[in-house]
This record gives C-alpha cells, sequence and structure tokens, in this order.
C-alpha cells in the first residue's frame, strides 16, 4: 500500500472563499421549493437532496455559509447540523424504512468531494443488498424514485415540528 501525502493541498481545502458558483450556496439562497429540493432552512444549515444520489433518500446537510471544513465551523452551526442530522434519520426511517444508513463527510477532491469547498454531511439509506459502501462512493446507480418523487415523499416530515420544539 502506497501512502499519499499533500500537505499543500490544505490551502486549497480550506479555501473559504469561491463561493460564487457553489452549488451549495446557490441552493442555500433558493427559496425552498421543489426546485432546488431543499427540505429544511435552519438559522445556519440546511437539508436538501442530492442531485446525483447515491441511492434513493440521500440527502445532505450544510452550512448556509461557504465552509471548507469542520473546524472552520462555529460550536453552534455544528450543533444545528446534528440537530438536522436527528430530523433526516427519523425522516428518512419514516418514509423508506431503511435497514442501515451511511453518514459521511468527504472532505477534499481527493476524498471523493463533489462540491470541495464547501463541507456538507452525506445521509444515505441502505438496504441490505444494495451496493457496498465504497461503489456508492464511487460509481453511477440506478435510481429507483426521482428526485421531485422523493422530495414530495420527504417534504412533509420535515415541515411538521420536531417533537423537541413543541416543549
Ligand atoms: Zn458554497
Amino acid at each position: 500500500m502506497r501512502y499519499i501525502t499533500a500537505p499543500w493541498r490544505e490551502a486549497y481545502v480550506r479555501s473559504a472563499g469561491k463561493s460564487r458558483g457553489c452549488v451549495l450556496c446557490r441552493a442555500g439562497k433558493a427559496r425552498a421549493g421543489a426546485s432546488a429540493h431543499v427540505l429544511l432552512r435552519g438559522r445556519q444549515a440546511f437539508v436538501l437532496l442530492n442531485k446525483y444520489p447515491y441511492q434513493t433518500g440521500h440527502l445532505m446537510i450544510a452550512p448556509l455559509r461557504h465552509l471548507a471544513s469542520p473546524e472552520d465551523a462555529p460550536a453552534a452551526l455544528l450543533n444545528e447540523m446534528t440537530a438536522l442530522l436527528q430530523r433526516s434519520l427519523k425522516a428518512l426511517r419514516t418514509a423508506y424504512a431503511p435497514h442501515g444508513l451511511n453518514i459521511g463527510m468527504n472532505l477534499g477532491r481527493s476524498a471523493g468531494a463533489g462540491v470541495a469547498d464547501h463541507f456538507h454531511l452525506h445521509v444515505v439509506p441502505r438496504w441490505t443488498g444494495d451496493s457496498n459502501f465504497m461503489p456508492v462512493i464511487g460509481g453511477a446507480k440506478v435510481m429507483i424514485e426521482d428526485l421531485d418523487a422523493t422530495f414530495a415523499r420527504l417534504r412533509p416530515l420535515f415541515a411538521a415540528r420536531p417533537r423537541a420544539a413543541q416543549r
């Protein structure tokens, strides 16, 4: 096994300035609705459907701000992302009853990030017998449900206020 280190990439990974043309910044500013597939907008973070899902119900949780990596993020933002993760898991379990879920971040293009300088958390429902995680990360996948149908199914589950907030 050959290990590859590229310390100069740190500057690239940390380049938080290039928000122009960033699909996540654009989606974060878009009005909630079917076109941007934004399921929920919080104070500092939001939940949206992945336009190129690895699996039906593939969500992403991202900061509204253009931030390259969690170490640059304030604690309040990370806390909100954790709360959005809990809501996402509940919604996906209710809508799809997956057998399992993958949760993960790809930081930097070498790690597989499609949007390299705006960090985001992937939440991917899994079913016994579907592909392993690595092929899922690496390749295309035949979808069982189109994005508008996924959005229509999940949106009401995010629109409902979480029980914790009703106290
Ligand atoms: Zn961005």
